[in-house]
C-alpha cells in the first residue's frame, strides 16, 4: 500500500467532502495553469487548487486547513520573480487562486479612492480609475496579468515610485483573511487614523505568509493631462545620477519616471526587433527615459525641453516624443529590452538597491567585479534611479547548454553582485522579495534580532503553520534553508 498516496487521497477526501462544489479542481489538467509561474523556473503540482468566489469561501477554507495542517499556497498573477506563488509537489499544498475575486467594488473620485478585490488584475483596476478620471499609479511591465493581492503581498515597486511610491504608501486599507479563518476588516478609506498600530503594514510584502488578502483600498490621484517623454544619452551613471538631482531640482514632483538602461540593453531591445532603429545618431555608453506629468496649467514640454538644454553639458544626444505614439515607441524599447535580455533561455535577475548616492560607485564597482569574475558571462544593467534600484542580471555565455554550469554561474555572479551590495549597505531585495530563490542569501545577511521578530509575527498570525511555508522564512518543523 501506498501510505504516502494514501495520506494525500485522505486530505483530498476530506477537502471535497468540506468545500462547496465548484470551489475546488483537483484533475491534473485543471489545475495545470496554476503550477507554473512566468519565469517558468518554477513549479510545482498542488495537492488542490481553491478558485473562491467570495471572502467567506475563503475564510472557510483557511479554517479547514489550518484545523486539519493542509499548507496553503495564495496565487494572483503568477508574476512574482522570487518562486513563491507556486506549490511544492512534495508538500501537499492547496494553491488558492483569486482570479474569481476580480471585482472592482467601487471607485470614490471625491475620496480619490478605490476598492478592489484581491484577483483583479492590476491593469484592470488601473482602467477603472481612468474612468473616472483618476489615476491608480502603479506601473510595471507585468500589469496586464498581475493581480493586486500579489502587488499588496510583494509591496511591488515600478516605474512610477520616485512620485508616487511603492505599494504599501498606496494602500489606505485591506481585508484579509487569517490562517484560522478569521477575516480582519481593516478596509478603510481613511487618510488618517492613529488608532494604534497600523496593522495593515503587516501583510504588505509579506509574501502570502501571514494571510490571504482579499479586498484592498487604495489611494488614486489626479489623471495628468499631459505627459511628456525623453530618451538621453549620456557618457556615464555618474552623468546619469547628476541628471537626476538637477532634473528632482527643476523639475521637482513633475517627475515620474527616470529610467537609467546601459547601452548593452539597447542593444539587445535593437537586436530583438528588426523594426527598431538607433534612438538618436550618437551611440552612448549610457541611457535615461525621463517621464513627467502635470495637469493643465503648467507648460510641461517647456519645462522638460528647458531643463534639458540647461544640462547640455551633461546630455550627449536625445530624443523628446512629439506624439504619444513616439513615447509609447521609447518605452517599447524599454520593455523589448526586458523580454529579450535572455535570449530564450534563464538568466540570473537581481534587483538590488543602494542609496540613490551610491548608485554610480555601486554599478562600476559590480560591473568591475564581474567582468573581473565571469568576463564570458553578459551583464545586462538597468534599474529605477530615482529608487536607487537596479537590475544587474546575468545571461550565461553562449554555448553554455548545461544546467549545473549554468546554475552554477548564477550562484557565483549572485554572491559577486551581493558582496558589493553589502560594501554599500544596500538590499539584496528591492522590488521582488525573498521567495524560495533568495532565502539562503537574506538569511546570511539578517541581523539576528529582525530574524526573532519575523518569527514571532509568524508564530502569532500563523499558528498552526500552514501559510506559504518555506517562502521568505525557512520552515520551523525542520532546520531546511529553502524548500525541497
Ligand atoms: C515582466 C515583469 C516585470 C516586473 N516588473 C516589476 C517591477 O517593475 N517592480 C516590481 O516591484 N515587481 C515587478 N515584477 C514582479 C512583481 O512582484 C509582480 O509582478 C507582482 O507584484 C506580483 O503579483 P502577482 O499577482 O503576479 O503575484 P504572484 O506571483 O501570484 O504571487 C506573488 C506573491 O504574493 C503572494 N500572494 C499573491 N496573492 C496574494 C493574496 N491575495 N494574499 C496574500 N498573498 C498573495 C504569493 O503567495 C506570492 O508569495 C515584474 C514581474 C514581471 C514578470
Amino acid at each position: 500500500m501506498n501510505v504516502a498516496g494514501s495520506a494525500r487521497e485522505k486530505k483530498l477526501a476530506a477537502l471535497l467532502a468540506e468545500l462547496p462544489a465548484g470551489l475546488l479542481l483537483t484533475a491534473p489538467e485543471d489545475m495545470e495553469r496554476y503550477t507554473r509561474d512566468w519565469t517558468g523556473d518554477h513549479h510545482g503540482l498542488p495537492l488542490a487548487v481553491a478558485r473562491p468566489r467570495s471572502t467567506a469561501d475563503v475564510s472557510r477554507l483557511l479554517a479547514f486547513c489550518s484545523q486539519n495542517g493542509i499548507g496553503v499556497v495564495p496565487q494572483g498573477g503568477l508574476t512574482g520573480l522570487v518562486g513563491a506563488a507556486v506549490a511544492s509537489t512534495p508538500r501537499d499544498e492547496v494553491v488558492v487562486s483569486l482570479d474569481r475575486m476580480n471585482r472592482v467594488r467601487s471607485v470614490s473620485p471625491i475620496d480619490y479612492a478605490m476598492v478592489v478585490e484581491a484577483g483583479c488584475i492590476l491593469e484592470d483596476a488601473k482602467a477603472a480609475a481612468e474612468a473616472q478620471d483618476r489615476i491608480l499609479p502603479i506601473t510595471f511591465g507585468a500589469q496586464g496579468s498581475c493581480r493586486i493581492g500579489g502587488n499588496v503581498a510583494t509591496n511591488a515597486g515600478g516605474f512610477n515610485v520616485l512620485r508616487y511610491g511603492m505599494t504599501r504608501d498606496l494602500v489606505l486599507g485591506l481585508e484579509v483573511v487569517l490562517s484560522d479563518g478569521r477575516v480582519w476588516n481593516g478596509l478603510k478609506l481613511l487618510r488618517k487614523d492613529n488608532r494604534g498600530y497600523d496593522l495593515k503594514q503587516l501583510f504588505i510584502g509579506s509574501e502570502g505568509t501571514l494571510g490571504i488578502v482579499t479586498a484592498v483600498s487604495l489611494k488614486l490621484f489626479p489623471k495628468p493631462s499631459q505627459i511628456e517623454t525623453a530618451l538621453v544619452g549620456l557618457r556615464s551613471v555618474a552623468d546619469a545620477m547628476e541628471l537626476y538631482a538637477r532634473a528632482r531640482r527643476e523639475c521637482s514632483d513633475l517627475l515620474t519616471a527616470f529610467e537609467l538602461i546601459l547601452r548593452g540593453g539597447i542593444e539587445i531591445a535593437l537586436a530583438a526587433r528588426s523594426d527598431f532603429r538607433e534612438p538618436f545618431e550618437t551611440v552612448c555608453p549610457v541611457y535615461v527615459l525621463i517621464e513627467a506629468s502635470a495637469g493643465g496649467r503648467v507648460d510641461l514640454r517647456a519645462i522638460l525641453e528647458d531643463f534639458l538644454i540647461g544640462a547640455s553639458d551633461l546630455v550627449v544626444d536625445g530624443a523628446v516624443a512629439t506624439s504619444r505614439a513616439q513615447a509609447a515607441q521609447l518605452w517599447l524599447l524599454r520593455e523589448v529590452m526586458v523580454e529579450a535580455q535572455g535570449r530564450g533561455g534563464r538568466y540570473l535577475r537581481t534587483d538590488v538597491s543602494v542609496p540613490i548616492s551610491s548608485l554610480a560607485g555601486f554599478v562600476d564597482d559590480a560591473l568591475a567585479a564581474l567582468s573581473a569574475s565571469h568576463p564570458q558571462a553578459l551583464a545586462v544593467t538597468y534599474g529605477h534611479v530615482g529608487d536607487g534600484n537596479i537590475h544587474l542580471n546575468i545571461v550565461p555565455p553562449v554555448g553554455m547548454g548545461d544546467p549545473a554550469d549554468i546554475e552554477h554561474l548564477f550562484h557565483e555572479a549572485e554572491m559577486v553582485i551581493f558582496d558589493v551590495v553589502d560594501r554599500y549597505d544596500g538590499s539584496l531585495s528591492a522590488e521582488h522579495g525573498i521567495g524560495r530563490v533568495k532565502q539562503a542569501a537574506f538569511l546570511e545577511r539578517v541581523d539576528p534580532v529582525s530574524l526573532d521578530l519575523a518569527f514571532r509575527i509568524k508564530r502569532a498570525l500563523d499558528p498552526a503553520a500552514i501559510m506559504n511555508i518555506g517562502r521568505l522564512l525557512p520552515s520551523e518543523e525542520t532546520d531546511e534553508r529553502g524548500d525541497p
